[in-house]
């Protein structure tokens, strides 16, 4: 079974100004429909069994051309849904309680993200875990992610530069700072704290 992209969740433009319609149209359409495609060749040289989930595939495999795709369609499906138009802000509920034990303090949990974001050498992922009962923050390099460490993700950040070059050139910073204040769905995020929790 061919493995398909899933659609944006919201418009190619929904995100401006704050990602701009070229960097998603080459975020989505260019680099994850690369992904997709090279691993749909993988399935069809029976070097990945097309009978398995996605997640199925990513855990089957280790270090190598089709973690690497797997993973990388897995991330970005999941990071489109980590943001909304008008996003950011702060959490509330069972999620912001939740913080607050973890981290201190919302500021704190910021803090964490974003040095763990801008700090990431090279191409990667910034991440909000739920590990041994708590939240974590994490960063992971490449395609690696959560669920190849025994945790569950509940938020990402890509800091691959073709995530933020083509809007904020080499500052990543500057996108990591907007992605919290103006692009998280919190919701999304309460959610995958919800699922991790039962
Ligand atoms: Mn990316």
């Amino acid at each position: 079974m061919a493995i398909t992209l899933p659609p944006l969740p919201y418009d190619v433009a929904a995100l401006e100004p704050h990602l701009t319609k070229e960097n998603l149209e080459l975020h989505y359409g260019k680099h994850h429909n690369a992904y997709v495609v090279n691993l749909n060749k993988f399935i069809e040289e029976g070097k990945a069994d097309g009978s398995k989930s996605l997640d199925e595939i990513i855990q089957a495999s280790s270090a190598g051309p089709v973690f690497n795709n797997a993973a990388q369609i897995w991330n970005h499906t999941f990071y489109w849904s980590c943001m909304k138009p008008k996003g950011g802000g702060e959490p509330k509920g069972a999620l912001a309680d939740a913080i607050v034990r973890d981290f201190g303090s919302f500021a704190g949990f910021k803090e964490k993200f974003t040095n763990a974001s801008v700090s990431q050498f090279g191409s990667g992922w910034g991440w909000l875990v739920w590990e041994n009962g708590k939240l974590a923050v994490t960063s992971s390099g490449n395609a690696d992610l959560p669920m190849k460490h025994g945790q569950v993700a509940l938020l990402t950040c890509d800091v691959w530069e073709h995530a933020y070059y083509p809007t904020y050139k080499n500052l990543r910073p500057k996108y990591v700072e907007v992605f919290l204040a103006n692009l998280v769905n919190w919701d999304f995020v309460t959610k995958n704290l919800g699922l991790a929790q039962k």
